[in-house]
């Protein structure tokens, strides 16, 4: 049977999004787009732009669609891009947004896109980091969750499209 044990409550995902905000707005200003990777990003970005607002920060909001997975819970190790990179981040600062880094693939391949889609700089931002499963080079600018190699869900995050709803992140067995 599925079981899905708490890594992170609702709580501790708030405090931690508050830091991290915090720490964003230590380091960007200005006029920059924030462009959030779909699916997985979607709640946690929601959740970041507010409480960047309350650092009186207003960045627009964009959305990319990149998929490794398919229903598998091993990265395929190819990256697609679903749809196309907004046009809306060429001559702008970026903040890339991510559910978690894994193999490093995903968001090392956003970055990139954006960069040769124009924009002037790009940071990348993800709520859970898993650095034991790099496979790229990569080091996001701000990670929310540094985590064992175990395989997570809820919180925006789902495994073969199920557990998003969940307000706290869990491990799935
Ligand atoms: P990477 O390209 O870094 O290997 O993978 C990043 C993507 O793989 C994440 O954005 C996420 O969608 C997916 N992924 C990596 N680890 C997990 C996990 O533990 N659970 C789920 N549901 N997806 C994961
Ligand atoms: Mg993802």
């Amino acid at each position: 049977m599925t079981s899905v044990t708490k890594l992170y409550d609702e709580d501790e995902i708030a405090r931690r999004v508050e830091e991290l905000a915090g720490e964003i707005a230590g380091a960007v200003s200005g006029d920059f787009a924030i462009v959030a990777l779909l699916k997985g990003g979607f709640v946690f970005v929601a959740d970041l732009i507010r409480v960047l607002g309350r650092h009186g920060l207003a960045p627009t909001v964009e959305f990319m669609r990149v998929s490794s997975y398919g229903a598998a819970k091993e990265s395929s190790g190819k990256v697609r891009l679903i749809g196309a990179v907004p046009e809306e981040v060429a001559g702008r600062a970026v903040l890339v947004v991510d559910d978690i880094v894994d193999t490093g693939r995903s968001l090392a391949y956003a970055r990139d896109r954006l960069l040769e889609a124009g924009a002037s700089k790009v940071w990348t931002c993800t709520l859970l980091d898993k650095p034991s499963r790099r496979e790229v080079e990569f080091t996001a600018d701000f990670v929310g969750f540094v985590i064992e190699d175990v395989f997570v869900v809820g919180y925006g995050i789902d495994f073969a499209e199920q557990y998003r709803h969940l307000p706290y992140i869990g491990i799935i067995e």
